[in-house]
């Protein structure tokens, strides 16, 4: 009887434990707590009232200090993706991953895609992953509800090794030029279709 009282007791604790381990947690902005994501929520309520940038120029300045062809780099990628996704600036509803060496100038990327997206590191939905050399750099951008493809935007080599090491003289044309090259000598974009995560 005994025995059989410690096995319940054991039963329910472990019960409680599991539970608790597998309760989702807190969703910012999100009055769904079954959502599996546990960053910003996407759409347009009222925890998603940013504006894009008029000036994305000014915008990445203000913000970065400097504007130069990492950062314009990103911001093209940021807009494509909204374009290729569906999606507008500021909706948070794009999942990012900046993958590059975890240092300047290639980091730089990441603020530009912060202006070109409206996503930020803070609310999860912007996130940098290292990676050893220039030439593995790539951001995976997806739809957090799971439809859509994942994107692959890869920069092409020839066009990295042309902005690799900036001198701060050239930093203003390097990015005009970056604002203004036709997409497809910036980077490819590879679609990758895939079930949920
Ligand atoms: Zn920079």
């Amino acid at each position: 009887m005994k025995s059989a009282l410690i096995i319940l007791v054991t039963v329910i604790i472990c019960g409680l434990g599991v539970g608790a381990l597998t309760y989702p947690g807190h969703v910012f902005g999100s009055s769904d707590e079954d959502h599996h994501f546990v960053g910003a929520v996407g759409g347009d309520n009222s925890y998603n009232r940013g504006q894009e940038p008029e000036d994305w120029w000014s915008e990445i300045k203000h913000m970065h200090g400097h504007v130069g062809p990492w950062n314009v780099l990103g911001w093209r990628i940021g807009q494509a993706a909204l374009r290729e996704l569906d999606t507008k600036w500021g909706l948070h509803e794009l999942d990012i991953i900046c993958y590059v060496p975890i240092k300047t100038p290639y980091s730089c990327m990441a603020d530009g895609l912060v202006i070109g997206t409206g996503n930020t590191i803070g609310r999860l939905d912007l996130r940098l992953a290292e990676v050893a050399c220039m030439d593995l750099i790539q951001v995976c951008i997806h739809r957090k509800d799971g439809t859509g493809p994942v994107l692959i935007f890869q920069p092409r080599p020839t066009y990295l090794r042309h902005i690799d090491a900036p001198k701060p003289e050239e930093l203003e044309k390097l990015s005009r030029e970056c604002g203004n090259m036709k997409e497809s000598d910036l980077f490819e974009i590879r679609r990758i279709t895939t079930l949920k995560i």
